[in-house]
């Protein structure tokens, strides 16, 4: 370690999940010995250090009604206020609502506390926004969850197929890593699939900009002329696969021109694409919230991984599915069994075996654990609507903004009897909607482990102090379990102690991490899970083709395509889609408060191309208005041709603290996909007019 080093952490942005190295002098910089990324950092990463120390919520605060304004109070005092509330409260009437922000530890006593210790699995994450379709496609196809691909995999691609995802200003490191390989190896390619010239788009060989919500075509057109040219790998697919007739003859109704019709690209593009795909000996597919952000995100990750599985595209350097994952710890939490249907140990609170063992491993009596999966992120707002929600309570994530049909959202919020929000800044727009406020220690304040997009494990340990009276989550968790009588459950002595509790829970699971602890992580570095004890860890999965399923077969899936929930009509004619910005992060609540970032796109905008401007009247950044059937933002306008005619896109960071009427989700639908719950906040119909 160099000698100015204070310590060694993993960037709290994106799931690439960047090594960084903090200075005694508060430098931040890459820290090349982390084999994940090298030294490389982008510049969230780089100016992170900047945010942790203003608009701090230093202490707890307490109101009786939402028109009234908060008053500082003691810790014993708030706890005792939210310990009385669970306590009187029934577990179905308690609802939480918590972060890929979370380290694995926070996400671990988060789950004992309300799915063991209060009975309610009605526990879910943001992550359900963002990577929940992900986790049910490996499931039904691969037999469980968990990225089967590595970094090293970028290096070794010859062709690297991105399908909605802007890597390049999403997953930056990632991105440069893809190009600096097409540099050293001329004959490898890269294919984008997205409806917007991203600057992802832009540096590909092939860009196909396929209609919103036209995925599945695409996909299954592939297929149909993978088998059409009779390039399937048949002995790959009778060996190692189950459902391949069926998908068949799904995708027999998938012939080019057609598909190149629904997708709005030629048929000579289509079958450019799929020429590469199985010209190429090593295949990487990657993807993120194009894909998991729809009512068919399960289908359609499905769908792409038939492609693998045609072709044998898995278990081997240079290829397979890669998800990359949208926060730092999203893969943790999953991990941990952070959404309403998991398990520690990548476990389901359906299955009466999975129930068992973590009633034995938390010491609790048999039938502790509820039997139903419990609320997905939007059934939370749909049942405090309803008005069976007695307790909410909501830790590191901002749903006044990021949850579709703000408006309805909002008015969901304002419904809650008793909502505790626990968060480290102070404002932010939900903390508006609180009755309690608990002050939570941040990345640099705390200790705990962060999984990135690679299955790799990292401690991030603390270096700096916290503000005010601020604590760890998890030990806020902790703490409120003890005062319910759980002393012998919460009595941990340290984030070490949590992760040792968690990890032996990972015995002969897929993402077994018995062999990892804070104390080797500390010695050795960063694991790739599956890491049992005495392992060095494990860069792929399903090597040797048997997949996690009980036959050890992958599936096939046979799915049609569907389209968008909401697709334009004469009423609303455009498609509106949304995403990130190169610098930006989420809600803001961080990249907000850093100025270098905030100067590098100060205010949210649409993009319009020329054509459908020149029909509305509009000029460069005249102000448009955007209305949905919920809501309508004001926004200036950005002529360009990186959308098609009938297409805009906004960005999704701007909410109520930052911009006037500039909330994208204060548009979107929460229609979602009946697998994962996931949301189509990517995408809904809108109208617009000039100002
Ligand atoms: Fe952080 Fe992601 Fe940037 Fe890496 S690429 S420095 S993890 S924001």
């Amino acid at each position: 370690m160099p000698t100015d080093t204070l310590a060694k952490t993993l960037c709290p942005y994106c799931g690439v999940g960047c090594g960084l190295e903090v200075t005694a002098d508060a430098r931040v910089r890459g820290d090349r010995a982390h084999p994940s990324t090298l030294g490389m950092v982008c510049v969230k990463g780089a100016t992170v250090l900047e945010s942790i120390g203003k608009d701090r919520l230093l202490y707890p605060m307490v109101r009786a009604r939402l028109d009234e304004p908060f008053r500082q109070a003691s810790w014993e005092e708030a706890l005792a206020l939210v310990v009385g509330r669970l306590r009187a409260a029934s577990p179905e009437s308690l609802c939480f609502y918590g972060s890929g922000q979370f380290v694995t530890e926070d996400y671990y006593v988060a789950q004992k506390l309300f799915k063991g210790c209060l009975g309610s699995n009605h526990i879910d994450a943001n992550s359900r926004l963002c990577m929940s379709s992900a986790v049910s496609g490996y499931l039904q196809s691969l037999g469980s969850d968990g990225p089967p691909a590595c970094y090293d995999d970028l290096d070794l691609t010859d062709c690297a197929f991105l399908v909605g995802t802007n890597t390049a200003e999403c997953h930056p490191v990632l991105f440069n890593r893809l190009l600096k390989h097409r540099k050293q190896d001329l004959n490898s390619r890269l294919v984008v699939v997205d409806p917007r010239a991203t600057p992802t788009a832009k540096a590909a060989d092939l860009h196909l900009a396929i209609r919103p919500g036209s995925d599945i075509d695409l996909f299954n057109g592939i297929a149909h002329l993978i088998l059409q040219w009779d390039r399937a790998d048949q002995r790959f697919i009778g060996a190692h696969t189950q459902g391949f007739a069926a998908m068949a003859e799904v995708v027999r109704h998938y012939p080019p021109e057609a598909v190149a019709r629904r997708c709005g690209i030629t048929t000579a593009a289509l079958e450019l694409a799929a020429r590469l795909w199985v010209n190429s000996a090593r295949v990487l597919s990657l993807w993120s919230m194009g894909i998991n952000q729809s009512i068919e995100g399960t289908a359609k990750v499905r769908a792409l991984i038939n492609l693998h599985l045609l072709t044998a595209q898995i278990g081997r350097p240079g290829s397979g599915p890669f998800s990359l994952t949208g926060q730092p710890n999203a893969m943790g939490g999953r991990e941990a069994g952070g959404l309403s249907q998991l398990l520690p140990g990548y476990r389901s609170v359906a299955d009466p075996d999975h129930r068992r063992q973590v009633e034995e491993h938390w010491q609790l009596p048999s039938g502790s654990i509820a039997a139903r999966p419990g609320r997905t992120a939007w059934e939370m707002i749909e049942a405090l609507e309803a008005g069976a929600v007695e307790v909410f309570w909501i830790a590191a994530t901002n749903p006044a903004v990021s949850l579709p049909d703000l408006e309805r959202t909002k008015a969901a919020l304002l419904r809650s009897p008793f909502t505790v929000y626990q968060d480290c800044y102070y404002p932010t727009e939900t903390a508006r909607y609180a009755h309690v406020l608990l002050p939570a220690t941040q990345w640099s304040e705390k200790t705990g482990t962060m999984t990135n997009s690679e299955r790799r494990v990292t401690l991030c340990p603390a270096f700096h102090p916290p503000p005010g009276e601020a604590r760890d989550d998890w030990q806020i968790f902790a703490e409120v379990g003890r005062r319910l009588g759980f002393a012998e459950q919460f009595a941990f002595a340290d984030a070490a102690a949590v992760f040792a509790e968690f990890a032996a829970l990972t015995r002969g699971r897929p993402c077994e991490m018995t062999g990892i602890s804070h104390a080797r992580l500390e010695r050795e570095g960063p694991l790739q899970w599956p890491c049992p004890a005495g392992s060095a860890g494990t860069a792929r999965l399903y090597t040797d083709w048997r997949f996690a399923t009980p036959d050890a077969r992958a599936r096939f899936a046979a799915c049609h395509a569907r389209g968008l929930a909401e697709p334009p009509d004469p009423e609303y004619p455009f498609v509106l889609i949304n995403g990130r910005l190169y610098g930006h992060w989420h809600t803001l609540t961080r990249t907000g408060r850093i100025e270098k970032l905030l100067n590098l796109y100060p205010e949210p905008f649409i993009e319009i191309h020329p054509r459908d401007a020149g029909k509305l009247g509009l000029g460069e950044g005249d102000w448009v208005e955007v209305r949905s059937r919920r809501g309508a933002i004001r926004l200036p306008a950005r002529l360009t041709l990186a959308v098609a005619p009938g297409t805009v896109f906004v960005p999704m960071h701007w909410g109520a603290l930052w911009a006037e009427a500039a909330e994208v989700n204060a548009l979107t639908h929460p229609e979602s996909d009946p697998i994962s719950g996931q949301p189509e906040v990517k995408s809904c119909a809108v109208q617009l007019s000039a100002l």
